[in-house]
């Protein structure tokens, strides 16, 4: 069902009205202050939209994992100030998340301010999804923006009872210019993909994953699987892995999903290997039959390198989740490096590339080519979840487009 989103509520007279805006500020701090302000800066186009509309907006985000109780090093406040440059002023914080306080800071707003609360996860509410912490939220205003595509796959109080009860009430939840950009992409990837439609798997773990590989495996015309998910891949074909990171209860799984794909599912044919996985390692050259025990395997090898940039250069279109070795220690970092690239050159001829996944997004942005890739999604998790198949419980609250 199509959701609405913020035109929509632009149509509305939004001067001097309260607007509740679940952002993604979930950064990494350093020092007390904000590391890398992406995701801060991404949610830049929704708060100068309702900024221009001259609407008071109060924003909700959570950071790190307090576990529902204070905790003084993941307090908002370095955020608010960081925000408050990127936006030349207009920006007040309150160091509470429910209470009296809240209401008071917000009703002192002036028309395209704004007041971002203290971390939501502060309060167990946040977590629990619960409808009474959503309401003391609701009470400020009648409409919603969700602009936090990250957490999009939580029902949580912010994500799902708030817009909720927004509704309920006869408000508006909408979603954010971030939101609906990153659903553009991922819909639009899923639903009628332009071909040949490649997908490259690769990171830590399949557990994770092994319901995206299900749900995509039907539609891509190539999976190309890379980083220690194919070790468990290569046990499914009985071979020998060293050493290196295995899923050992995930092996039949792998078989199987192997018999299932034929010949769309490549994996590696040979490996770069190592006694050990780190900045200092000797590594050599391996073909995938022919690791040692005792060998670890940290990247795809040069061979892989070549057939998966082949893939890649004839697709239009492409999805990639989970880097292609331990791109974090120099001696790995070639094969996510050589997709990374890739990629970029693909998109410049026009194909779509959308890449979804924190460590995946930080190896294109080191690759140096982030402003190439058609889409980096800013959810991991979320966008895992959409490419599975299975709904997100923020964007499901949102209002539909027939609503009101
Ligand atoms: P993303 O965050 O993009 O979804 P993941 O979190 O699934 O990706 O996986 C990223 C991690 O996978 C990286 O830290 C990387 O070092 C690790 N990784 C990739 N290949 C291997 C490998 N062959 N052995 C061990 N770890 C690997
Ligand atoms: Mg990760």
């Amino acid at each position: 069902m199509p959701k609405q989103a913020l035109p929509s509520l632009a149509g509305e007279d939004l001067r001097g009205r309260t607007v509740l805006v679940r952002v993604d500020f979930n950064v990494p701090l350093t020092g007390g202050g904000v590391g890398d302000d992406r995701r801060i800066r991404r949610t830049l186009p929704t708060l100068r939209r309702l900024r221009e509309a001259g609407a008071r907006g109060v924003l909700l985000s959570h950071l790190g994992r307090p576990g529902g109780s204070p905790d003084p090093s993941l307090s908002l406040r370095p955020v608010a100030e960081r925000l408050g440059d990127l936006l030349e002023g207009g920006v007040r914080f309150v160091a509470e998340v429910r209470g009296a306080a809240f209401g008071e800071a917000a009703s002192e707003l002036s028309d395209g301010e704004f007041l971002l609360l203290e971390n939501t996860r502060f309060e167990p509410g946040e977590e629990e999804n619960d409808p009474e912490l959503a309401a003391e939220w609701a009470a400020l205003g009648s409409f919603f923006v969700n602009d936090a595509f990250g957490t999009a796959h939580r029902a949580h109080a912010s994500t799902h009872a708030l817009p909720r009860r927004i509704r309920a009430d006869g408000g508006l939840a909408v979603a954010g210019m971030l939101v609906e950009q990153e659903l553009h992409y991922l819909e639009d990837a899923l639903r009628e993909p332009e071909r040949p439609f490649v997908a490259a798997l690769g990171g830590a773990k399949i557990s994770g994953k092994i319901d995206v590989i299900r749900s995509l495996l039907p539609r891509v015309d190539r999976l190309l699987v890379g980083g220690a998910m194919a070790n468990t891949f290569f046990r499914g074909l009985g071979l020998e892995t060293g050493a290196s990171l295995v899923e050992e209860d995930r092996v039949e799984t792998a078989r199987s999903l192997l018999e299932e794909g034929g010949e769309r599912i490549l994996l590696p044919v040979d490996c770069v290997v190592a006694d050990r996985i780190d900045d200092s390692a000797d590594t050599r050259t391996a073909g995938r039959d022919e690791v040692e025990p005792g060998e670890r395997i940290g990247d795809v090898g040069p061979g892989t390198r070549t057939i998966f940039a082949e893939e890649i250069s004839r697709a239009r279109t492409i999805v990639w989740n989970g880097p292609m070795g331990v791109f974090e220690s120099a001696p790995f970092r070639e094969g996510t490096m050589a997709l990374a690239r890739a990629a970029a050159d693909v998109a410049d001829r026009g194909a779509t590339v959308v890449i979804g996944g924190g460590d995946s997004a930080a190896a294109v942005e080191e690759a140096g080519v982030a402003d190439r890739i058609t889409h980096v999604s800013t959810g991991g998790g979320a966008s895992l979840e959409f490419l599975a198949g299975n709904p997100l419980p923020g964007i499901e609250a949102l209002s539909e487009e027939e609503e009101r």
